[in-house]
């Protein structure tokens, strides 16, 4: 359903050589800037991939791991991805939304233990040195938009170290299955929490998939798109992100297309 090349709603009519760093017109506002997590700011650690978890997770809950090996993980929110694993073998979506939490307590409980032997995630290129630049920088507030369900996005977070970063709750894969519904969510909790009345055209996506520069168009958000992730730049390019960049390494750049 969700993840991978697919296609779908993106018009790709500009090319990659369309595509500058520039991003937005209004200099006078401030950027909230919506983080990926997965493949944006922090990478499973090759032979550490917590797939093992989730399935050891799923079969501790619902008594099987259904067809979980054949499901993509990336741009996909854990919702969709329990249930396009779960569902064909018979286990209804009420069923997987009654046992969410169940699931995602003995999740990170075994993401925690296998973190406690060795690093199972690490930042990705450019990551630590962005966000601290963002973080002292006023203009911008930082938060995350993820498909992962929030005690995990934590505990990812907290495991480079970039927690600190992000003490504005955003959205999350436990706040619905459609990604594209997780912009608005973040939207009215990101004005509950500053006390500013946000808008869509204030807010930056930054996310390594199709499906983070899909829910920032269906959003009237911007999006920056980084080839970290499973995703080549070129492929990524054919999804007309408005800033499209190898890695996030250039934080002046960045900077600078971020405003705009
Ligand atoms: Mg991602």
């Amino acid at each position: 359903m969700h993840g991978g090349d697919r296609g779908g709603a993106i018009p790709r009519e500009r090319g990659i050589a369309d595509i500058g760093l520039a991003v937005g017109s209004n200099e006078s506002a401030r950027r909230v800037l919506l983080f990926d997590i997965d493949g944006t700011l922090v990478r499973s650690l090759p032979g550490r991939g917590y797939r093992r978890e989730v399935r050891a997770a799923l079969e501790a809950t619902f008594g099987t791991a259904g067809r979980i090996d054949e499901v993509r993980f990336d741009g996909n929110t854990d919702l969709s991805i329990l249930r396009e694993a779960l569902e064909a073998e018979g286990i209804p979506f009420s069923e997987i939304r009654l046992k969410l939490a169940d699931w995602e307590q003995t999740f990170v409980g075994l993401t925690r233990r296998a973190l406690a032997e060795a690093p199972v995630f690490a930042c990705c290129p450019g990551t630590e040195r962005l966000l601290e630049m963002l973080s002292a920088d006023p203009r911008f507030d930082l938060s995350v938009l993820t498909g992962n369900l929030e005690l995990m996005a934590g505990v990812k977070l907290e495991s480079v170290g970039f927690d600190r970063h992000f003490r504005l709750r955003g959205a999350y894969g436990s706040d619905h299955e459609d990604r594209n519904e997780l912009p608005a969510i973040a939207i009215e909790r990101i004005s509950g929490q500053t006390g500013r009345q946000i808008v869509a055209s204030d807010c930056v996506i930054i996310g390594d998939t199709p499906r983070d520069i899909e829910a920032a168009r269906a959003n009237g958000m911007k999006c920056v798109a980084v080839a970290t992730g499973p995703h080549a730049l070129e492929s990524l390019g054919q999804y007309s992100p408005d800033v499209l960049v190898q890695d996030l390494c250039d934080g002046e750049a960045l900077i600078e297309a971020l405003l705009g």
